[in-house]
């Protein structure tokens, strides 16, 4: 293997003679025309060109073609699109910005159901925290309209300006704020989906407390496309931070890192919002790659912590609380230096360092990622065992660890060694990622913490879930999508 396969066929196409792809072709151009027929020409794109970015991804790790993206205007034609596709065992690919990270809305044949048009806002609920949104959000567009009601939806990624809300939901996405709010799973309390057959499932309820039956809806979150259609949503609302501090420390080890957490942790309480862990590794592949970037201290220190806390009520002391934790740590030697933002200005570059690591990686040549999560007592073993494991499998190689720490989640990517030969890296992608993620789940943690599964960690899925589980997720998905039409191929195979 070298790097994760390109695309396979779709797992419902199957060898045919000539004579039944005659009639099949004269059967699929049939149903594609009922399709268009059901969507109008604002909801077809047939065109190569036009398709075209809908086959990529955005890591450049798959691509796949499909017969046409169908763009339905509302709930009612994507009910009816995927009647039809059920009818004729053609594959749907849901596909939201298309921002995700494992190729889960990749196309393998069929079509592509794209929910751009489907981007009204339903209903604003100011008394209930509530706001129902279609499912093609983008999820700076429900942050704004939560701004609007006077409130505050905290779901909040890099990809903000071009992922959608049915995608956050559906990868279950994390984020710089699960800390204090939680996963996407987290903040919603209602769904709207369309089943594979094209019945429409109206679960939009905004009720904090519902203990009738089954919890669907979570069925859905974290889906991947894989059980139906998310063409709504009622999300939560919350009281707007009125003042947010951020600071970025300077530490000499990963222990030391989690102690602050522990005491940052422990002094703000549900006020601390982020802990975004970055290596000194990435803050110079940021300073050297990105424009803009500069080292905040005049020393090197190994790791950097940037944390934030915001909250509702003019009257706490956030900022003095910040400096009180720091002081402590100061004098307990966890902290080697510090910098608290003074202006919105510098609140952005300090953010900026951590949001472009990724970006300043590709400059470095090949990159391994991997996104893990372990218990936050694990972490620092966890990066030592993993760190040393990988630097003993590929001598030079340029580990570069970052992210979201405080939930346990690591990014723990790998740069390839100075001067090696990329591909001969890239195709050690796999061998890695066992190292990597079976150090990850030996300490109780996960080898996918917020991307998902899609078709990049599909083996390892099969891999690490146990027999039951895998077979308790293909019941559920052969009840709610008998005939596989619904995103195949992808998260597991039936
Ligand atoms: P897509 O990529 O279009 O789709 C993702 C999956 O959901 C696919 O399987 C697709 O079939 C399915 N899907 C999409 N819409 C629907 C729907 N309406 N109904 C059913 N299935 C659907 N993720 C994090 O968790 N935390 C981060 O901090 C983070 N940072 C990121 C930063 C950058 C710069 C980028 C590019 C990505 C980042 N991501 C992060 C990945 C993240 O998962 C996606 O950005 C986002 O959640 C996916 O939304 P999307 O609309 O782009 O979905």
């Amino acid at each position: 293997m070298t790097r994760p396969s390109g695309v396979s066929p779709p797992d419902n196409v199957t060898a045919l003679s000539s004579a039944d792809a005659d009639a099949n072709s004269r059967g699929m151009n049939q149903v594609l025309d009922a399709i268009r027929t059901v969507v109008g020409p604002r909801g077809w794109i047939d065109e190569a060109s036009d398709m075209e970015s809908y086959g990529g991804e955005e890591r450049g790790l798959y691509r796949g073609s499909c017969l046409a993206v169908v763009r339905p205007a509302d709930t009612a034609e994507v009910a009816q699109v995927l009647r039809l596709c059920d009818e004729a065992g053609l594959a749907v690919y849901p596909q939201g910005g298309n921002t995700g990270l494992v190729g889960g809305a990749v196309p393998q044949g069929g079509i592509v159901l794209s929910t751009e048009r489907l981007s009204r806002l339903r209903a604003v609920d100011a008394l209930n925290h509530t706001l129902t949104v279609e499912s093609g959000m983008i999820l700076a567009d429900v942050q704004r309209a939560a701004e609007e009601a006077g409130a505050y939806f905290p779901l909040s990624l890099g990809a903000e300006g071009s992922c959608r809300i049915g995608g956050n939901l559906s990868t279950n996405a994390g984020g710089i704020n699960v800390l204090r709010y939680g996963n996407a799973r987290d903040l919603v309390l209602g769904l709207e989906v369309v089943l594979a057959d094209g019945r429409i499932w109206d679960g939009l309820r905004g009720l904090r407390k519902d203990n009738s039956g089954y919890d669907l809806k979570h069925l859905f979150v974290g889906a991947e496309g894989t059980l139906g259609v998310i063409t709504a949503a009622t999300l939560k609302l919350f009281p707007h931070p009125v003042q947010r501090e951020t600071a970025m420390a300077a530490l000499g080890s990963v222990e030391a890192v989690l102690d602050l957490f522990k005491e940052a942790r422990d002094a703000l309480g549900g006020l601390l919002t982020a802990f975004e862990l970055i290596p000194r590794r990435g803050l110079e592949f940021a300073q050297f790659h990105i424009p803009g970037v500069a080292d905040p201290f005049p020393t090197h220190y190994p790791w950097y912590v940037l944390f934030e806390a915001a909250s509702p009520r003019p009257g706490d002391d956030l900022r003095g609380t910040l400096e009180t934790i720091l002081e402590a740590a100061f004098e307990t030697g966890t902290v080697a230096d510090a910098v608290l933002a003074d202006s919105l200005g510098r609140r952005q570059a300090l953010w900026r360092i951590r949001e472009t690591i990724p970006e300043a990686q590709k400059p470095e040549g090949g990159s391994i990622k991997h996104d893990v999560a372990v218990p936050i007592s694990r972490v620092a073993e966890f990066m030592h065992r993993a760190t040393a494991a990988v630097e003993a499998a590929i001598p030079g190689v340029r580990v570069c660890p970052f992210g979201h720490v405080g939930d346990g989640n690591i990014h723990f990517n790998l740069s390839q060694p100075v001067g090696a030969d990329t591909d001969a890296f890239l195709a050690r992608w796999h061998e890695m990622n066992r190292i990597v993620h079976d150090i990850a789940v030996s300490l109780d943690g996960t080898f996918s913490a917020e991307h998902g599964i899609g078709l990049l960690k599909k083996d390892d899925l099969a891999h690490y879930r146990s027999p039951v589980e895998l077979e308790l997720m293909r019941s559920l998905k052969r009840t709610l999508d008998p005939r596989n039409i619904m995103n195949p191929g992808k998260l597991l195979d039936v």
